[in-house]
């Protein structure tokens, strides 16, 4: 038996003129994410249908729960364009509602073919009749439903019962590229995902410091890189060793300030890495007053020296905001692994909290880092 399960494209419907260069977007990520799951795909008029034997349904719905740019999405019956065929349906519909514990439900109707012989106001009496005929214990209520069958009636009939949410946002590949400052926290995964969800398509650089940092830091990063990749296909992760810079920060810089150089450093080599890579962007995981090094006035000196935009898409969440969204895309207990990022065993006892750029740019000068970043960054790709 073949499962078909219909996608809601949500956001993607008000893109007008766009709309197809985010349908094919669509398409090829679905196309990756279903990657040897048996599942085929199917367009027509607009909908996206997933096809697949009942052993694939549990990899289908994984690769569904992951698939930004779609409202929602549901396993669809298929019947014969007749009143009876489609009100048989919906009873089935109705069943699996009421045997699911729910009490109350509506019916939504929409058909784009004209010539059945029923409007979608007369389908929702005829089938909403014949469902609470069947199962008396199931009420309708059109403002609170604990259900909702949909029924669409097109080249086929389609019903379909409550729908699971989608990831909502945009096809990752419409928004560009942007490389993501991946380190082992919790946040910058979190940071990636959230601009994946935009449409953002993604890299990544991990800056490690081995042998001071373990190998095992840097699988902790290549691990992360893998889940987020699973929301953003193509994501590629580019490991760049920052030995020698953090060696000379220790040697030239005051304690204090070893944190913000650090960061001003892995901005200048990301952006480097960013404009060879055709990356419109850098992405960070910071958020505002979470650490010394992300106050106002230290990321305005972190980012100093470089032209490239950088985005915080945490910038103004909480922390439990940020983990909860870790746990739902499944970081969080790696982030939460031991091994320590290069920051970790760097950071000052009492950090520069409101640095001046001036002052940060004359620092960075001092470092003479840039063969050394050239160094660094020639190594990764
Ligand atoms: P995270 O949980 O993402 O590590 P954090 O709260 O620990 O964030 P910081 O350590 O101050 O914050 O780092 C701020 C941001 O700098 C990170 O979110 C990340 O984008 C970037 N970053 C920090 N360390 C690294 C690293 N080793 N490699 C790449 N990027 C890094
Ligand atoms: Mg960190």
């Amino acid at each position: 038996m073949t499962t078909t399960y219909l996608l809601k494209l949500g956001e993607l419907t008000l893109k007008g003129g766009n709309r197809r260069l985010f349908e094919t977007a669509l398409r090829k990520n679905l196309a990756s994410l279903l990657k040897g799951s048996g599942a085929s795909i199917d367009m027509r008029d607009g909908r996206f249908f997933v096809h697949c034997p009942e052993s694939a349904q549990a990899k289908t719905e994984d690769a569904l729960g992951r698939l930004m740019g779609i409202a929602g999405w549901a396993k669809t019956r298929i019947a014969n364009k007749t009143p009876q065929a489609v009100t048989a349906a919906c009873v089935e519909e109705g069943r699996r509602l009421y045997e699911s514990g729910i009490r109350t439900f509506k019916i939504e109707a929409r058909r784009t073919d004209k010539s059945f012989p029923l409007d979608s106001y007369q389908i929702r009496c005829m089938a909403g009749e014949a469902v609470t005929r069947e199962f008396p214990g199931l009420r309708v209520d059109v403002h609170k439903p604990g259900g909702v069958i949909e029924v669409e009636i097109r080249e086929k009939a389609y019903i379909f019962g409550n729908s699971r949410r989608g990831r909502r946002g945009l096809p990752v590949g419409t928004a560009g590229r942007g490389l993501l400052l991946l380190s082992g926290g919790i946040d910058s995964p979190v940071a990636g995902y959230m601009m994946a969800s935009r449409g953002m398509a993604l890299d990544a650089v991990y800056f490690h410091a081995y042998p001071y940092t373990s190998e095992k830091a840097q699988e902790k990063a290549e691990l992360l890189a893998g889940i987020v990749g699973r929301y953003a296909p193509g994501l590629r992760l580019f490991p760049v060793s920052f030995t020698a810079i953090q060696t000379r920060i220790k040697e030239r810089a005051p304690v204090s300030w070893r944190t913000i150089l650090l960061r001003m450093a892995m901005m200048d080599c990301a952006e480097k890495l960013a404009l060879g890579r055709g990356d419109k962007c850098l992405i960070s995981g910071e958020s505002l007053s979470q650490v010394a090094s992300q106050t106002i006035e230290n990321i305005s000196c972190t980012q100093s020296r470089i032209t490239l935009p950088v985005l915080r898409p945490l910038i103004g969440m909480n922390k439990e905001e940020i983990i909860a969204i870790a746990q739902d895309i499944g970081t969080y207990e790696t982030s939460i692994l031991p091994y320590q990022d290069c920051c970790v065993l760097f950071t000052p006892p009492h950090p520069v909290l409101r640095g001046n750029p001036v002052e940060a740019g004359t620092l960075y000068d001092a470092l003479e880092a840039g063969p050394l970043i050239e160094e660094a960054f020639g190594g990764c790709v």
